[in-house]
């Protein structure tokens, strides 16, 4: 074992050699902010002060090669080989997270699945015992493999017993060939929750954008502020390819009766003005966001799906005045793509 020291809060903790950093923090309680967990987003990149790590795993653009050279590090990626201390990123604008359940294992039996389009499918587990977790946070399925794959709970916190996904089927995905396999009552095995993108309660207006499957953490969102009476004006653009490609829409529908003020606007990137759902929009999220909003600095936003997407929309959130402290993220990036460090 290791022994971490964080600065420059004090916080200690121990991490065994086959841990990541991040990890160990998080099984021992300490809140840092992160995101994908596979090295590719670089939100967990703190500074090694003293000490020797095994960082090979991370990927080649998650830091620049002056930042390397200067000790930065993604602990979700960094094996200690020595004790460690480590300063914690503090830049202006990062924000002190609440406290956080600590992620922990569970077993989960498979209920059923759904299709919901061609690409999406939900599937619904019990677990073992429940799970208490934050709205938009998101579970890990740890596979025979050992390999990990990361989806968002699309269910909201009150039900911890019973957890619902909406899981993009990609082509020979090994996440996918599972759900190929199973059936219900087929065991998988999970370790929740993770992240840090949850409804944070300023009292501002929301702005939410997801496209596909990213749908899931939002539908949480959404339904938990409804189970919590939160009443802030909400504003949730949803893109998809084609009409057909709109899910959980009696869901959203049950969703604007019971808040006060929320509006669902549907994007459709290959839809046809003859083709659109009530107040549904033809073009991608950015399009609609680019009209309609004139000063986005009234609102705090939560983007989830396609990292590609959270990046479009929020330099455009960014252009039109909205802090990049206040645009809350959940990019679904591919665990596969995680690359070797370059020596
Ligand atoms: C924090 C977080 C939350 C996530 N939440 C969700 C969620 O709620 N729902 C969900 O569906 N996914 C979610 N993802 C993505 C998910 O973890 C998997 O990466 C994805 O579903 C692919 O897994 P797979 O095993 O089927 O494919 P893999 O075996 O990982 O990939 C097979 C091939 O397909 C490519 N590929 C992977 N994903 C895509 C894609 N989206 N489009 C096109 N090609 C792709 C890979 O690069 C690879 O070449 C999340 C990711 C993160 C980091």
């Amino acid at each position: 074992m290791a022994h971490v020291t964080l600065e420059p809060t004090g916080e200690e903790f121990s991490v065994g050699e086959d841990e990541d950093i991040l990890t160990a923090a998080l099984h021992n309680g300490i809140n840092l902010q992160y995101g994908c967990r596979h090295g590719n987003c670089s939100s967990c990149k703190h500074w090694l002060l003293d000490g020797d790590v095994d960082d090979s795993a991370g990927s080649v653009y998650a830091i620049p090669r002056n930042e390397r050279e200067d000790g930065a590090i993604l602990l979700c990626c960094a094996y200690a080989k020595s004790d460690l201390v480590i300063e914690i990123d503090q830049h202006d604008g990062v924000e002190k997270l609440p406290p956080m359940t600590p992620p922990s294992p569970r077993r989960a039996r498979v209920l059923d699945q759904r299709t919901l389009t061609p690409n999406l499918v939900e599937l619904r587990v019990a677990l073992d015992h429940p799970l208490s977790f934050r709205a938009g946070q998101y579970a890990e399925f740890t596979l025979d493999t050992g390999e990990r794959r990361s989806y968002s709970l699309a269910s909201p916190p009150s039900s911890g017993h019973e957890l619902t996904f909406c899981v993009k089927r990609v082509q020979n995905g090994v996440f996918t060939t599972v759900l190929d396999r199973i059936e219900p009552g087929s065991l998988l095995h999970l370790e929740a929750p993770f992240g840090t993108m949850f409804l944070r309660e300023t009292g501002r207006p929301v702005i939410a954008v997801g496209i596909g499957s990213g749908i899931a953490p939002l539908l949480s969102i959404l339904t938990d502020a409804a189970e919590q009476n939160i009443d802030v004006p909400i504003r949730f653009y949803y893109g998809a390819r084609t009409a057909g490609d709109l899910v959980y829409l009696d869901e959203l529908a049950e969703l604007s009766r019971r808040l006060r003020d929320f509006q669902f606007i549907p994007c459709l990137s290959q839809g046809s003005p003859d083709t659109l759902p009530p107040n549904g929009r033809v073009g991608r999220v950015t399009r609609a966001l680019a009209g309609d909003i004139r000063d986005a600095s009234l609102y705090d936003a939560y983007l989830c799906g396609a990292p590609e997407m959270c990046d479009a929309v929020g330099r455009l959130l960014e252009a039109k005045g909205l802090p990049e402290a206040r645009i809350h993220a959940d990019k679904f990036y591919p665990a596969i793509e995680t690359a070797q460090l370059p020596a």
